[in-house]
């Protein structure tokens, strides 16, 4: 078992040492200068968050440590390392995200993923050359649900604020009780327990729900409960979810995000979907069939969580990570 996290630990990490540019790629100059200044330009006063929302409270004192500490250890980093180049050498990345392909999880109401060769060969001009096309519902594989999923007047994927995509992550562990019944509801207990270990959740935290479902992926009768099609395998579906009462809880800590290694926010038995209708009549989009949560810490990761812009879009394929202090 040890073994087996310590090697997917070892294949979702990707350490990017920006100092070692390839042959040919001048380091610093063109590439740093841009970035250095828009993150300089970034930084607010030192009596200003980083990393947050414009809308915490001054005298919001909720787990300083991790809203200040962090974020403004990573963003000093990158600030001082500009000096010389970009430096990310401090950072660990987790890739959350799991690949699309044929074998891609998507509700059985959806068409899977397809990737079609357009190209693919010698081009008999003295190059290689590659091309394919894509076909993707916006809900299955690691995807965000955008607001307007279930909210008439919410936002679309292209209406989120960038802001509210990235920020810092809590993670909270529920697989003890996601083994024992797979149709746990993440209740409003289990954030109590988390709140008395690790402090309030903070305003502005992105949320993610460890059920440990995701090492099921790709087996579909173990993660979602059935490998059935169409609209009747959806009365087989069996998975933890967010209980409607802790969506509320998480609705009044004013969190950016939630995320969930299982389908769906709400447990696969829900018919009325009602966290993610709680979740998104407050704007608070949500990441579903997030990978590799059992490798993040409760507290300290930072996540970046970019989906396809797509205008008008309930949702669409999301490239989801987390950095880590080294
Ligand atoms: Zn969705």
């Amino acid at each position: 078992m040890a073994r087996d996290r310590n090697l997917r630990a070892a294949a979702a990490e990707h350490v990017y040492r920006l100092r070692e540019a390839p042959p040919g790629v001048p380091r610093g100059a063109m590439d740093c200068r841009g970035r250095c200044r828009a993150i300089t330009d970034a930084v607010p006063p030192a009596n200003e968050p980083l990393l947050a929302p414009a809308t915490f409270a001054a005298s919001d004192r909720r787990m300083p440590a991790m809203r200040h500490g962090l974020a403004f250890a990573l963003l000093a980093g990158l600030v001082a390392a500009c000096a010389s180049g970009p430096d990310l050498h401090e950072l660990r990345w987790i890739d959350l995200s799991h690949d699309f392909a044929a074998d891609t999880i998507y509700w059985p109401t959806a068409p899977g993923f397809e990737l079609r060769v357009d190209a693919k060969g010698e081009t008999g001009k003295g190059y290689w050359y590659e091309s394919n096309t894509i076909t993707t519902s916006e809900h299955g594989g690691t995807h965000l649900d955008a607001p307007v999923h279930f909210a008439k007047s919410g936002w679309t994927s292209d209406q989120i604020p960038i802001d509210r995509l990235v920020g810092p992550a809590i993670v909270v562990d529920v697989t003890k009780a996601c083994d024992a019944d797979r149709d746990h509801e993440v209740s409003v207990a289990d954030l109590d327990a988390f709140e008395a270990a690790h402090g309030a959740i903070p305003e502005g935290a992105i949320v993610l729900l460890c059920t440990g479902f995701g090492r099921h992926w790709p087996d579909r009768v173990k993660y979602m409960g059935t490998d059935q099609r169409g609209l009747e395998a959806t009365f087989l579906l069996r998975f933890p979810g967010l209980s409607p009462a802790a969506a509320k809880r998480l609705v009044a800590r004013k969190v950016k995000a939630v995320g969930i290694d299982t389908p769906s926010i709400d447990h696969g038995k829900s018919r009325l979907f009602f966290a993610h209708r709680e979740l998104y009549a407050a704007n608070i989009p949500a990441f579903e069939n997030v990978a590799n949560l059992d490798l993040l810490p409760a507290t300290g990761a930072t996540v970046v969580a970019l989906p396809m812009k797509i205008r008008g879009g309930s949702g669409g394929p999301l490239r989801i990570v987390a950095a880590l202090p080294r």
